[in-house]
């Protein structure tokens, strides 16, 4: 087996112990005689599982009690819609900070549902900056302002908790950034997150939202999606994308091994100043987001040569160092670093990139 370091951004890569325990449960779970694809979501033994997985999410970002945690199917775009649709409420408002494609699709879809302004933008930088929270245009009446703490493209991240002068709701799209940092969840009215960059594989969102926000859906929000219902049924209200949930679960039982979010967002930090800190120094590798922004999960750079940019990814490739290359809107290359992406596979890269200019700069 030849298993190289996949800095794809999503689906992205698994801590391989999990797919070794996926693929020893595959045929038979806990001793049921059946495959966990082939369970019942209503059995017993499954819903002690998905419980399972919404304890140790709580205790590993350290939810209060009075937020849900719904396991929803699909990914963030389907929350993109049911966020207005669900906490619009009594109201027709809703605010929208631009800093990179993410926000601007976030954005989008909710014109859809309510009246949307753009409280802030990074345009005026390109999207290498984040505008400052004490600039943004947030509206009294707005039922939520909404931010993309880490812009997976742009590879653009939120330090900090926007602290807003005004009293809002705050709504963050934590896709690629959930479980990669302690958070201080009260500050959030909610947070979602599609699984396959951090949480486990394509298939499933994760929402935490705090309790009194939910209960005043939209009429035409679907029962799937209401998160109301989900927080009445656990979640299984229908049918719920039972195998992308149990990988959950087990990349929660990673993540407590790891010693936990804190103990992995040390590491993240480590790797991602390596990389930084290889690219400011080397005038072949360009990355053009401020320090103070870039993204710990998204390593955006360039190649001084793009005439070199093929040779790049084949070659890397070649070394076991797969799928760096950027997304076709930001070009140039990215290497996503996520939680389960080990230090050694940042290691590796550096190596490649080392000889690559060695031999072509
Ligand atoms: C990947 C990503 C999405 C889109 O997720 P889908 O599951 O494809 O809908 C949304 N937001 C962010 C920040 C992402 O990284």
């Amino acid at each position: 087996m030849t298993r190289g370091y996949n800095f794809s951004a999503g689906p992205a890569t698994l801590p391989l112990s999990v797919l070794q325990q996926a693929q020893a449960e595959l045929l038979e779970w806990h001793d049921l005689g059946v495959s966990l694809m082939e369970l019942g979501h209503r059995t017993p033994p499954f819903v002690e599982m998905v419980e399972k997985v919404e304890h140790q999410l709580r205790q590993l970002l350290a939810i209060p009690a009075d937020y849900h945690v719904l396991f929803l199917p699909g990914g963030a775009r389907i929350q993109f819609a049911m966020l207005p649709l669900n906490l619009l409420r009594d109201r027709t408002k809703v605010d929208y900070v631009d800093t990179g494609i993410w926000s601007q699709i976030a954005l989008q879809e909710a014109q859809r549902y309510a009246d949307v302004h753009t409280v802030a933008s990074a345009a005026a930088s390109n999207y290498t900056t984040i505008p400052d929270v004490h600039t943004w245009q947030c509206r009294n009446d707005a039922a939520y302002v909404h931010y993309t703490d880490n812009e997976t493209m742009q590879g653009v991240e939120f330090h900090t908790i926007p602290a807003c002068d005004k009293d809002v709701v705050l709504a963050t799209d934590m896709t690629s950034s959930l479980l990669s940092k302690p958070l201080a969840i009260d500050k959030f009215g909610i947070i979602y997150a599609g699984a396959q960059k951090n949480l486990g594989i394509a298939g499933l969102s994760v929402v935490i939202v705090r309790a009194d926000l939910v209960g005043q859906a939209h009429p035409h929000t679907p029962t799937v999606y209401n998160y109301q219902k989900a927080a009445e049924t656990r979640s299984l209200y229908a049918t719920p994308p039972t195998y992308p949930w149990y990988i959950t679960g087990l990349v929660c039982d990673w993540v407590q091994q790891q010693g936990g979010v804190a103990a992995l967002a040390a590491v993240n930090a480590r790797k991602a100043a390596k990389l930084y800190a290889f690219i400011d120094n080397n005038a072949f590798y360009a990355n053009p987001v401020a320090p103070a922004y870039r993204s710990r999960m998204n390593v955006v750079f360039t190649l001084a040569n793009p005439g070199l940019n093929e040779t790049f990814l084949t070659e890397a490739q070649r070394h076991g160092l797969h799928y760096l290359k950027g997304h076709s809107l930001v070009g140039g290359m990215r290497a996503s670093i996520y939680n389960a992406l080990p230090e050694s596979g940042v290691d590796a890269l550096l190596v490649f990139m080392q000889d690559f200019v060695r031999r072509y700069g």
